[in-house]
């Protein structure tokens, strides 16, 4: 099945890759589903919310410093390699990714459109301007913005949130035009992002699933590799890098 996707690769000059938390799980990210997804007994769906902000802003940002620290000591793993690698087999390659860990970026890849943001960002909760000069927040003394003097919040979509919308455009743009698309390490389940490969392939796209656990994806993929992402990846480089020689 690995040759078939790699002379698929061969033909197609736009691809595009869409990846959740499950990428950058064999990095020890955790997700947000299961146990290990829990900080002192919260769920995110209580502290990923503006109204969690509002209610009690130093213990959400207590969790978000935790949850940077973590991906601080993180690293990419062959998984994110990979997705770079893709990056020489397309006239015209988009990686679209859920996650806000910024591991694509530290693999080597710069051109992302991030759905939900980046953790490592600040972003001013009341006019949203984004806010370099304060990095690491003190949630006893949360730093303000310096246009409105709102308190400084992460820079992620939150849960009831819109998505920024000229990314999430430009994803649908990518997914429409896309010859080929990939699904990784994604539970599918979490709309829009979730529509972006069903488009994908009503418009004539090859889709291809990558997911330990079968999606609500899985029946309409063309190829479903039921494997974990930093295996299988690497793998499919070095078929694709064997036809080309061939
Ligand atoms: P999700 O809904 O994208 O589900 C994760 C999926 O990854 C699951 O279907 C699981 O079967 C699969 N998976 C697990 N290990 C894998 C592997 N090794 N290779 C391939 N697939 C694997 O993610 P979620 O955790 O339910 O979180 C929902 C949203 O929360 C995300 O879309 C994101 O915005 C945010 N989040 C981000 C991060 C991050 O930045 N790393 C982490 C947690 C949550
Ligand atoms: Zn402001």
């Amino acid at each position: 099945m690995l040759g078939e996707v790699a002379r698929l690769i061969q033909k197609a000059r736009r691809g595009v890759v869409l990846t959740g938390a499950g990428i950058s799980a064999e990095s020890g990210v955790p997700t947000f589903r299961g146990k290990d997804g829990l900080w002192k007994q919260y769920r995110a769906e209580e502290l990923a919310t503006l109204e969690a902000f509002r209610a009690d802003s130093k213990l959400v940002w207590e969790w978000y410093n935790w949850r940077r620290e973590l991906i601080r000591k993180v690293h990419p793993n062959p998984g994110h390699y990979a997705l770079v690698e893709f990056k020489s087999w397309f006239e015209d390659y988009t990686l679209i990714t859920q996650n806000v860990d910024g591991l694509h970026r530290r693999a080597g890849l710069d051109d992302i459109l991030e759905l939900h943001g980046n953790i490592q960002l600040n972003i001013c909760v009341e006019c949203r301007l984004p806010d370099k000069a304060e990095l690491d927040i003190d949630p006893d003394n949360i730093a303000q913005c310096k246009h409105c003097g709102g308190k400084l919040r992460p820079g992620v979509v939150w849960f009831g949130e819109m998505l920024p919308q000229a990314v999430l455009q430009k994803a649908f743009r990518k997914a429409e035009e896309a010859d080929i698309f990939f699904s990784i390490g994604t539970s599918a389940l979490v709309h829009p992002a979730a529509s972006l490969p069903v488009l994908a392939r009503q418009r004539g796209a090859k889709l291809v699933e990558i997911n330990p656990d079968e999606t609500p994806l899985t029946g309409l993929a063309d190829y479903y590799f039921a494997a974990r992402a930093g295996e299988l990846l690497p793998r499919l480089v070095e078929v694709v890098s064997k036809e080309h020689k061939a």
